[in-house]
């Protein structure tokens, strides 16, 4: 199954994305992981990425779609795999549609996990302290939501009108969630 995992940011999307590829055995693509990994290392890609991440903004789609386009070539994702935070923009979709019609491929399933706001920020300002995130400061999570909503939200129609779109309630305890997720994807 080639999956898309959406939802606002703190929606448990990544914590989700985790549990059911490891469940379906199929690899787990989130481009927030591979910019975080080439921060960390001090590659030049993550030079380029950590402004945007720090003030909440999108990575220019450039940068992010060869990345993507790259990870969807290795073997390990031919056939199946679980895309978390790819794509984000209209740009982002048709470049995916690209590379998987290059691949002589194309999308299975949409899921949008979702989730009530305030619950989702203040879930973010937890894993702040926790987790000391950079682009986690209150002002960065209400940039990432209002960026979110600009330029994500719309993608979710695009999926539906495309008859992809599953819905998936986040809210309540991960593993419900997680059952719920798998539920979905396998009616
Ligand atoms: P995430 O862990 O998915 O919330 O991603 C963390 C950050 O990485 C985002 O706030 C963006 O700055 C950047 N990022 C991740 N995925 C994308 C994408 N598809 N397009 C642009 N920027 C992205």
């Amino acid at each position: 199954m080639r999956i898309v995992l959406m939802g606002p940011p703190g929606a448990g999307k990544g914590t989700q994305a985790v549990k059911v590829a490891e469940k379906l055995q199929v690899p787990h693509i989130s481009t927030g992981e591979i910019f975080r990994a080439n921060l960390a290392a001090g590659t030049p890609l993550g030079m380029e990425a950590k402004r945007y991440m720090e003030a909440g903004e999108y990575v220019p789609d450039e940068v992010t779609n060869s990345m993507v386009a790259d990870r969807l070539a290795e073997a390990d994702a031919a056939g199946c795999f679980i895309l978390d935070g790819y794509p984000r923009t209209l740009a982002q979709v048709g470049e995916l549609d690209a590379i998987l019609a290059g691949l002589g491929t194309a999308l299975d399933k949409v899921v949008e996990i979702t989730a009530n706001t305030d619950e989702v920020v203040a879930r973010l300002l937890n894993r702040a302290l926790e987790q000391g995130r950079a682009d986690d400061t209150e002002e960065v999570i209400r940039r990432r939501m209002d960026v979110d909503a600009e330029q994500t939200e719309p993608l979710v129609r695009v999926y539906s009108e495309r008859g992809l779109l599953l819905i998936v309630d986040g809210m309540g305890a991960m593993d419900e969630v997680t059952q719920r997720l798998l539920a979905a994807l396998e009616a």
